[in-house]
């Protein structure tokens, strides 16, 4: 499975009921790869280059003759501005005039790992970063394109209030988060990109080249085949320009065959979500999801089936993770370092329906990673199958505090009771 998940704060700004089925496949690029797309399809960035050493930082720095310099690094995670390294640098977007500044810099960057709030606990390996002509931005706001299951097709989401607490904005003022729905045979009409373009405060003259860029924005999404165009900030400089600061795309899997280019170019750059890279190391199928009770499952459809009655009874699943049939001891230690390791997963459930899967080895793995990995979050598990009353005596045995539930109803709700208390 490649890489994947729901990229971007986009999905989390869709305060939408909907089903929570793992969202359409995708891969996502980094910020200067994403960035040459739309500058390929005229869209407004700044002028950029990319350096995979500090001299080459400092070079491109120097050739972009620019008042005022800034410095980012290249991570497919966002919140890189309030991250921190594990050189001691705070934050991932540096602003300077002095080259030589950007060569220090970039030597506690490239080859450290950067942890920001969507990365794993450990962070993420920086190695490469993006030295950019910085603007001065007058106001910060926030604009996506999303392909959205809830609406059919693609929706324009924006915010007046975009920058670097957009998500902030989106769970206290989500009357400041606006969304239309784009017909896809119509496609987005002017006054559809004027309207959104005043809804984000662009006046005076401004927001007919802030509709002009969302215009150009849709046109890129529907060409890449995207899943999500994703700008924040969309922001406006002191002169009166409109200008995409930061970018995140994510392609659509099934159109790789019609986008080969950029699934080269992916593939090139060794892009994919950290999580799931790993995952994929092991072996297991994964899918990160917003919410904060862990899945563990084996098969797709009772992945699928456990996220989905999770959600029943008022639930939000971190995740979809298949296991798979042949399923190892290693592979199971694996999963829930994984899991675990993940900042917003308050819970576990753990639902094995053991055909050809051993339940006793899901439980030796299970009683395993706990004692390792000194797990102090509640975990619920629920067995069926193959060797089932050999692993019961396991789990029994483990003197962990194991919740065991007798049916996936009964396991649902356990997890959910035990985050909600
Ligand atoms: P993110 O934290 O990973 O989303 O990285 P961004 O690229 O969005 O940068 C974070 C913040 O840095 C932005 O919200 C801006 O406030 C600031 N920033 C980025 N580029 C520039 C620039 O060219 N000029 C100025 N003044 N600020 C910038
Ligand atoms: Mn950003």
């Amino acid at each position: 499975m490649a890489a994947s998940r729901v990229c971007g704060a986009g999905q989390r700004l869709l305060a939408v009921k909907r089903t929570c089925r793992p969202p359409v496949r995708c891969l996502n690029l980094h910020e200067y790869n994403s960035k040459r797309l739309m500058e390929e399809h005229g869209i407004c960035v700044q002028r950029f280059d990319v350096a995979e050493s500090p001299s080459q930082a400092k070079d491109a720095a120097r050739k972009l003759k620019a008042d005022m310099l800034v410095l980012k690094a290249q991570i497919l995670a966002g919140g890189r501005g309030k991250g921190t390294f594990s050189s001691g640098l705070q934050g991932g977007v540096h602003l300077t005039k002095d080259v030589q500044v950007i060569e220090e810099v970039t030597k506690k960057m490239i080859g450290y790992n950067l942890v920001t709030k969507q990365t794993p606990k450990e962070g993420v390996k920086v190695k490469k970063v993006m030295v950019a002509e910085a603007l001065d931005i007058a106001r910060e706001t926030y604009i996506a394109l999303l392909m959205d299951r809830a609406f059919h097709g693609p929706v324009l989401v924006g915010s007046p209030q975009g920058g670097v607490d957009i998500e902030t904005v989106a769970a206290s003022n989500p009357h400041l988060i606006y969304k239309q729905p784009i017909d896809i045979f119509e496609g987005m009409t002017e006054e559809q990109a004027l309207k959104m373009a005043q809804n984000l405060g662009f006046s005076g003259g401004v927001e007919q080249k802030a509709a002009k860029q969302i215009q150009l924005l849709y046109s890129l999404f529907l060409s890449v085949d995207a899943t999500q165009v994703e700008v924040n900030p969309f922001g406006e400089t002191s002169n009166g320009e409109v200008v995409c600061f930061d970018a995140k795309i994510s392609f659509d899997d099934n159109a790789a065959f019609r986008q080969r280019a950029i699934f080269d170019l992916a593939a090139e750059s060794e892009e994919s979500d950290p999580v799931e890279a790993k995952a994929a190391q092991h072996d297991l199928k994964y899918i990160g999801m917003d919410g904060d009770i862990a899945c563990f499952v084996n098969g797709a459809g009772l992945a699928m089936a456990t996220c989905d009655i999770i959600q029943l009874h008022g639930g939000k699943p971190a995740n979809f993770l298949d296991l798979g049939g042949g399923v190892q001891e290693g592979q199971v230690y694996q999963a829930f370092k994984l899991i675990t390791g993940l900042a917003q997963v308050r819970a576990i459930l753990v639902n094995i329906f053991g055909g050809i899967v051993n339940c006793a080895i899901v439980a030796n793995g299970i009683t395993k990673a706990c004692r390792e990995l000194d797990l102090h979050i509640p975990l619920v598990v629920r067995l069926e199958g193959t060797n089932v009353e050999e692993a019961r005596k396991i789990l029994d045995e483990s003197g962990l505090p194991i919740l065991t539930a007798w049916n996936l109803d009964d396991a649902a709700r356990k997890a959910v009771d035990s985050v909600s208390k």
